[in-house]
């Protein structure tokens, strides 16, 4: 599989890349790592114009603490995060969701953290070559009207197979978009939209610049299932953040629980998690109804097109959010 022809454009400096990206916007890429775009490119899934690298602008690529958040640079590469120890200890879900990041060759040459986010969606009835795809009709997202996944469908049911965004949107992350002249920035969890053909509400002239992460105290931790241990996208994933009272250590006040690998965008089950407010750490058995209530809530929305059969997969839901509040707990108490 070749890679198809486009021009490369190498901005020295953030304010030209913007420049770049208000200029050409539907016929640019932005290239961070390259390892979800060039694969996509070379499949003939998508045939940018213009490539805009990031490769020289260092000034995206840092993770500092400020005030009460962690910022941390688009460009900042999934290593760079796992060995972070102002992560592993104030955002430890986003640690333990990078180390599974495909394989240590994605992590420490090319991925990055703004790519993981902005991947596209993927689907097996489509994420395949020309030749496979061409031997069949076309569906929603290559340009016909159809979904393979899920009967009558009238949108993509592609799926976010992110781990880094399941485990930043569990810490309640924010990002920073850029754009020439101007700046915004949204929460995470509002940043998709619901169709699997265009999943993010960015703007072809904007670019990530930032991710914003509160450190403001709280236990976090990310569970995943795949098929293989590496080298392999998450097939059901579970990212959760429990804060607790400032008068009783052991007692949760807050928390958060994101699926992920379920639907078009990882899934924030405020009401599944709202009813660990007041429930000691201790207390698996309500541990187990939220998470058997994530499942329900996740069911809603899950198609089979990521592999395994989608019984298993909503199954396994429940599993991983289990896992990931004992694992939280475990390591508030510590
Ligand atoms: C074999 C294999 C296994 C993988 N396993 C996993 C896995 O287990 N979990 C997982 O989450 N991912 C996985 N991936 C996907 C991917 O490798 C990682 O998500 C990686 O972190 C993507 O980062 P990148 O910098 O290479 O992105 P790129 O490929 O450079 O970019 C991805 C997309 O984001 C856009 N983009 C990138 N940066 C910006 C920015 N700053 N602003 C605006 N747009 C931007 C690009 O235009 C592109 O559309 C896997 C990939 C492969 C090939
Ligand atoms: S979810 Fe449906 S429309 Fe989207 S890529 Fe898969 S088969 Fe195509």
């Amino acid at each position: 599989m070749r890679l198809p022809r486009f021009d490369y454009l190498g901005p020295d400096t953030l304010d030209e890349a913007l420049d770049l990206l208000a200029t050409h916007r539907e016929e640019a890429k932005i290239l961070a790592g390259g390892t979800d775009l060039l694969v996509r490119m070379k499949k003939g899934l998508l045939t940018p114009k213009f490539l805009i690298s990031l490769k020289a602008l260092n000034e995206l690529s840092y993770i500092k603490k400020e005030n009460d958040c962690i910022k941390i640079g688009a460009r900042t590469s999934i290593a760079d995060i796992i060995a972070s120890d102002l992560i592993q200890k104030q955002a430890r879900a986003l640690s333990q969701a990078c180390e599974k990041i495909g394989a240590v060759t994605i992590q420490h040459y090319r991925g990055t953290i703004g790519g993981n986010i902005l991947q596209n969606n993927r689907c097996h009835h489509y994420n395949q070559s020309d030749f496979h795809r061409s031997g069949r009709q076309a569906c929603h997202k290559d340009g016909g009207k159809i979904c393979y996944a899920r009967d009558a469908s009238d949108r993509c049911n592609s799926t976010c197979q992110s781990d880094g965004a399941t485990a930043l949107m569990a810490l309640g992350a924010k990002i920073v978009l850029a754009s020439k002249g101007h700046e915004r920035t949204v929460d995470l969890a509002n940043f998709y939209t619901t169709d699997g053909i265009m999943p993010f509400a960015i703007e072809s002239y904007e670019l990530l610049k930032e991710i914003i992460v509160p450190a403001e105290g709280g236990s976090s931790a990310y569970q995943r299932l795949a098929y293989r241990s590496a080298i392999d996208y998450p097939i059901v994933c579970a990212g959760v953040l429990l804060k607790l009272s400032a008068s009783q250590k052991n007692i949760i006040d807050d928390a958060r629980i994101v699926v992920g690998a379920m639907s078009r965008s990882p899934l924030f089950l405020a009401r599944e998690a709202s009813s660990l407010k007041g429930k000691k750490l201790t207390d698996t058995e309500a541990f187990k109804k939220a998470a058997d209530a994530s499942m329900n809530s996740a069911a809603a929305f899950a198609v089979h097109n990521v592999g395994a059969t989608l019984e298993y997969r909503c199954v396994m839901v429940s599993e991983m959010v289990f896992r990931a509040l004992k694992s939280a707990a475990q390591d508030a108490k510590a």
